[in-house]
């Protein structure tokens, strides 16, 4: 535990910046699915910090004694108030307040928490507790007429471009993690990388990534909450790929492009899935994770049963039914005489039925081990006139290229992208040997 700031964490800062409160440990932000929750959790927590915003510290503290007192084994939260010097009356008034906002069942022996006397007659009289509930965010419980009011207050920010350059250690999801990045970087770096990359047999120790965000930390360093994923970049024994986040004109969300401007997205996924999780070191022990064979047919994907499993393209669904030794399945045609199945899934998506349109990237199921299977995975086909194939060797160019104004405006914007890149790297010199380049396309994938 590190000490608070004191009397400073009663300044109130507004903290109700653009784009919403997505909070670090709001995390499994995963998929198109995901998308409507995290939104709806973003507006849950704008609320909050419109709350927060309009709350305000009217008393002055300046008469104020502060003790810092730290939270004992098996200690509760209305022993330690008296046990620092409060009477037992005013410690219980202050622990039911607070019960209201915050169950103090949550505080962890070790964890510091403030408490604030007046001495106006000689003996101390409690007026105020407060302490850290979560990362940018303190409770805080202050003497009134009545007896004490509690809320939970946002807690001053700083924002920063934070950039992330790092070789995957035991997994790319554990090291990016580790690194400071958030799971909704996680997921974004996946998402723009599941067209080309298959995350399950692809990504490797020692393979490097690099992530560049706008990140919210708090006065202890914790992150609160990340902003915009600007930058992606991932280098597996396949060659180095980088993306850079852009709004196009006249389109409502960013999308990500490579440094030519070229779409990351293809006609189909190679990874149907949240695929940084798949390097998670989830195994099926059980269960040989075959790559596509003559014998095999398919690709499979080893994740934790529930996983959501995205639609690798648009098209129509023409079966989601159960199918023998596929189990739950699903299979979808797209154009050209494309179409992809999945298989032995625990679930199929609400409405999931033959006929129904979906989306790229739309959760379609979840994954199980139904049929025959032997630990929970996800079979992935892709067919070509009936004919299973080897998604590797998938040949459509589907991807849209920024031309004329667009491709102006992606220039400016990539730029800036790479300046911010390059002034994070030579703060950390560490990291700059992984920076390579201005972010040259590389396409070295075969
Ligand atoms: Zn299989």
């Amino acid at each position: 535990m590190k000490a608070r700031k004191g009397l400073a964490a009663f300044t109130l800062i507004v903290v109700a910046a653009a784009g919403g409160l997505v909070f670090a440990w709001n995390a499994g932000l995963f998929g198109a699915g995901a998308a409507a929750a995290a939104a709806e959790d973003a507006a849950i927590h704008e609320e909050a910090a419109l709350r927060a915003e309009h709350l305000a510290f009217t008393q002055a503290y300046l008469a104020h004694e502060v003790r810092e007192v730290r939270v004992g084994n098996g200690e509760t939260l209305a022993t330690l108030i008296s046990r620092a010097g409060a009477t037992p009356a005013d410690a219980s008034a202050a622990t039911s307040s607070i019960g209201a906002v915050y169950d103090p069942r949550r505080l962890r022996p070790g964890q510091s928490i403030s408490l604030f006397f007046s001495r106006r007659s000689g003996e101390a009289q409690l007026t105020g507790v407060a302490f850290r509930s979560e990362p940018g965010a303190s409770v805080t419980a202050n003497r009134t007429t009545g007896g004490f009011t509690a809320r939970e207050v946002l807690m001053p920010v700083t924002f920063e471009i934070a950039r992330i350059a790092a070789p995957v250690e035991t997994s790319l999801y554990a090291s990016a993690l580790q690194h400071g990045a958030t799971d909704r970087e996680i997921a974004a770096l996946a998402d723009a990388f599941s067209y080309d990359v298959d995350f399950q047999r692809d990504v490797r120790p020692g393979d490097e990534f690099e992530l560049v965000f706008e990140r919210f930390y708090d006065d202890e360093g914790n992150t609160v909450r990340t902003g915009e994923l600007l930058f992606v970049g991932l280098e597996t024994r396949r060659g180095r790929r980088d993306f850079y986040q852009f709004l196009a004109p006249g389109d409502t969300r960013p999308d990500w492009y490579d440094a030519d401007g070229k779409s990351a997205r293809k006609f189909l996924m190679r990874t149907p899935i949240n695929g940084a999780r798949l390097s998670s070191g989830f195994g099926m022990r059980r269960h040989p994770i075959l790559g596509y064979s003559r014998m095999h047919r398919g690709t499979d994907f080893a994740a934790p049963t529930g996983t959501a499993i995205l639609a690798a393209g648009e098209g129509t669904v023409v079966r989601a039914s159960y199918y023998g030794a596929y189990g739950n399945y699903v299979r979808i045609r797209h154009s050209n005489g494309y179409e992809t199945a999945y298989a032995h899934m625990s679930r199929f998506a609400r409405g999931m039925r033959a006929g129904m349109r979906v989306r790229q990237g739309q959760t379609i199921g979840y994954v199980g081990t139904t049929g025959r299977s032997t630990g929970p995975h996800l079979h992935y086909e892709v067919l070509r006139r009936g004919q299973q194939i080897n998604p590797v060797n998938l040949r459509v160019a589907n991807g849209r290229n920024l031309t004329a104004r667009a491709l102006e405006l992606f220039q400016i914007e990539r730029a800036r992208i790479d300046t911010l890149r390059q002034v994070r790297a030579s703060e950390s010199p560490a990291q700059q040997a992984s920076l390579r380049g201005g972010g040259s396309s590389d396409g070295a994938a075969p």
